[in-house]
């Protein structure tokens, strides 16, 4: 279709990232018509998100995506607490009741790509949303998208939106919807870099405690490691850290390896932590980012913004392919809005636990995390958690829906 041209649709989806992109194969699978709309020309180029957990495997084999992405990606099978050196804790991924007993490392902008390839059908790029509004029984989306003449307006009616359009949602404004929360006052540095040696196992992530922040580490498919450290308030840190600034760290913290060269990629960040008040206002709905964000403790952003994605189109085909009626689209709410809450206030604790300062503080964490970690009921709990499947979709009381029949054509229909 051109740009600025008017459609109908049954949903649309504002936001191609993980949580739109499986939003969008869920519901082309139970044969849902809808439109994707991205603002973006490309899809993400970058790292982000480079932990896929068991229980967001899970959901991607439903979808028919999880073999290639396993095959594009490198299995971590234990997190390894460290502190200066010495091990507090190991937490195997392995002993979990999953098809997938394992987490995968890879980065962000393959997994995009798996999706993009099963989904099949384009994302309208290039096309950014400014408003949303209720149009009769349905909504009107609007905004403008490019062309080679320049900008022009767009507009698309639906009977469902949803809002996957990430942290800064435009959607989620649209309904009128608060944001609240905080911002940490720790800075975040992250680099994607070959390391020199190989001082960790390929199948394990480390988390290295010591008194200048948190360091975590693990390795990305092709070579390369992820760096991701806390930083303290107030310190200088170069808007794209390179060699020295990354080495000088690992150092100071006891990390017994340097970079092999620059990193291929370097960001510092802030980290916020926020959950919208609602997840749904009428036929609006909100997912992924655009609905909750959290420390990146634990790896746990896209894959709650990928079960939201599920469950929640899930829901709509039940009701759009007439097996359910209206009051199931309440459970979105009620379920994931639920576990946002729950990552939120693990992820907090943990980013809290994981910037204790002070001897005292420090010593009561290695012993708090030493015997947690012995005690096999506690670390199994914390590992159904970290990996998800204690709060998946396809463990909770999503209705059973099947995909829509084809419209008889009218040589099948005599
Ligand atoms: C550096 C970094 C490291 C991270 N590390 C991890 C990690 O290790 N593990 C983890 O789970 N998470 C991590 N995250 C978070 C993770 O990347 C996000 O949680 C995830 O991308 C959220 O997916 P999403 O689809 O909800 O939103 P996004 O990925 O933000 O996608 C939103 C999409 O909406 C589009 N959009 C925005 N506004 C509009 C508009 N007005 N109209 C149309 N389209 C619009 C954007 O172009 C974008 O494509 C990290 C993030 C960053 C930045």
């Amino acid at each position: 279709m051109d740009a600025g041209a008017e459609s109908a649709e049954e949903v649309v989806i504002v936001g191609a990232g993980p949580t739109g992109l499986t939003a969008a194969l869920r519901l082309t699978q139970l044969g849902v018509p809808h439109v994707v709309l991205d603002a973006a020309a490309t899809p993400t180029q970058t790292s982000n998100a480079a932990l896929v957990h068991a229980s967001t495997l899970e959901l991607l084999a439903e979808l028919g995506a999880a073999d290639q992405l396993i095959e594009a990606g490198g299995k971590v099978v234990r997190i390894v607490m460290v502190d200066r050196g010495r091990v507090l804790a190991r937490i195997g991924l392995t002993g979990v009741p999953s098809r997938h007993p394992f987490a995968l490392s890879v980065p962000q902008s393959t997994t995009e790509q798996v999706l993009l390839r099963r989904l099949g059908t384009s994302v309208r790029r290039d096309h950014r949303v400014t408003a949303v509004r209720e149009d009769g029984d349905g909504y009107l989306v609007t905004g403008t998208a490019g062309s080679p003449a320049g900008p022009v307006p767009f507009e698309v009616r639906a009977r469902y939106v949803i809002g996957a359009d990430g942290s800064n949602s435009v959607v989620r404004s649209a309904a009128g919807l608060d944001f609240p929360g905080e911002t940490y006052p720790s800075q975040f540095v992250l680099a994607d870099a070959e390391l020199a040696g190989r001082p960790f196992a390929d199948d394990e992530a480390t988390i290295n405690l010591s008194a200048r922040g948190v360091t975590v580490i693990g390795r990305l498919p092709g070579g390369t490691h992820r760096i991701i450290a806390t930083v303290d308030p107030g310190l200088d840190v170069p808007r794209a850290p390179g060699r020295a600034y990354m080495d000088a760290l690992l150092s100071e913290r006891g990390i017994d390896t340097r970079l092999a060269a620059d990193p291929v990629w370097s960001s510092r960040f802030r980290v916020h932590h926020r959950v919208a008040d609602r997840f749904r206002v009428g036929g609006v709905f909100l997912a992924g980012d655009a609905a909750h964000v959290h420390s990146p403790a634990a790896g746990q952003g896209m894959n709650t913004g990928i079960a939201d994605a599920y469950d929640l189109s899930t829901r709509l085909a039940a009701v759009l392919n007439g097996l359910a009626a209206e009051p199931v689209l309440d459970g979105y709410e009620t379920e994931r809005r639920t576990a946002a809450l729950e990552v939120l206030r693990f992820t907090d604790r943990m980013t809290k636990l994981a910037t204790l300062r002070g001897p005292v503080a420090r010593t009561a964490r290695r012993i708090a995390v030493g015997t947690g970690s012995r005690i096999g009921p506690l670390r199994h709990q914390v590992t159904m958690w970290i990996t998800g499947l204690k709060r998946s979709p396809l463990r909770s009381d999503l209705p059973l829906v099947t995909p829509r029949r084809a419209e008889p054509t009218r040589e099948e229909s005599r």
